[in-house]
């Protein structure tokens, strides 16, 4: 776990704590309160069960993101409070997350999540797909009336060949670059969210504006989480 300076050091890196999405998947209450504590409010979860089982214990001021895949089935227990969604890659989770928002009487804030990297695991839709669910958002409003499309999110090769993940980061602001000035949405299209603990420098080079970091903050995991 960071200490104090060490966090303000990783701060300092990324200029504005809001950037920072402090990634706590697998970690114990007490260490998000650590962190909690030293100023950070954004908190980072990719398993449902965890995260419902968390929110209760802390703070209610805390920001809660949703990086994980989340299945359709599972959205109504986190959409009475998360706060950005980062994984969406379907138009059918799109809508299920919009009608349980408003049955929540709230409109929720969501990330496409871009497919970039070469691997064949990682989830996210093409560029044409994304270009398809962004018109079907435009073209049906009441079905999608309770999210707000706030940007894209993707994440690059877990390689430590740099210029890869480099091309692949360059790959996601572009196309964010291409819909933030078309801004078909009455909320801003402002957020990419790109860069983890091993790559979040080369992303912030790339252009990233948001940052999800869990080992670099809290230690290595016990067991793998994706
Ligand atoms: C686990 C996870 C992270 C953080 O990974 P670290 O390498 O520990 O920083 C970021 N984004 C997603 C989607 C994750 O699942």
């Amino acid at each position: 776990m960071v200490n104090e300076t060490q966090f303000k050091q990783i701060l300092s890196e990324l200029g504005n704590i809001d950037s920072l999405v402090a990634v706590s998947k697998t970690k114990p209450i007490e260490d998000i309160r650590a962190l909690y504590d030293l100023g950070q409010r954004d908190f980072g979860e990719n398993y449902v069960q965890e995260l419902q089982e968390k929110q209760p214990q802390l703070p209610p001021d805390i920001r809660w993101h949703f990086i994980g895949h989340l299945q359709s089935n599972k959205v109504k227990y986190i959409a009475p409070f998360v706060h950005l969604i980062h994984g969406v890659d379907s138009l059918s989770l799109l809508k299920e997350i919009s009608k349980q928002a408003s049955k929540n009487n709230r409109v929720i804030d969501c990330l496409l999540q871009v497919h970039i990297a070469s691997e064949e695991t990682k989830f996210g839709l093409n560029e044409e797909e994304l270009q398809s669910v962004l018109e079907s958002v435009k073209n049906d409003g009441t079905a999608f009336q309770n999210v707000n499309i706030r940007g894209l999110m993707g994440m690059a090769s877990f390689t430590d060949n740099e210029a890869l993940v480099k091309k692949e980061f360059s790959s996601l602001k572009a196309l964010f670059d291409k819909y933030a000035q078309v801004s078909i949405f009455n909320s801003p299209f402002s957020i990419l969210s790109m860069g983890m603990s091993g790559d979040y420098k080369i992303a912030l080079e790339e252009g990233s504006n948001m940052v999800r970091i869990g080992s670099l903050l809290f230690g290595e995991r016990n067991y793998p989480a994706t």
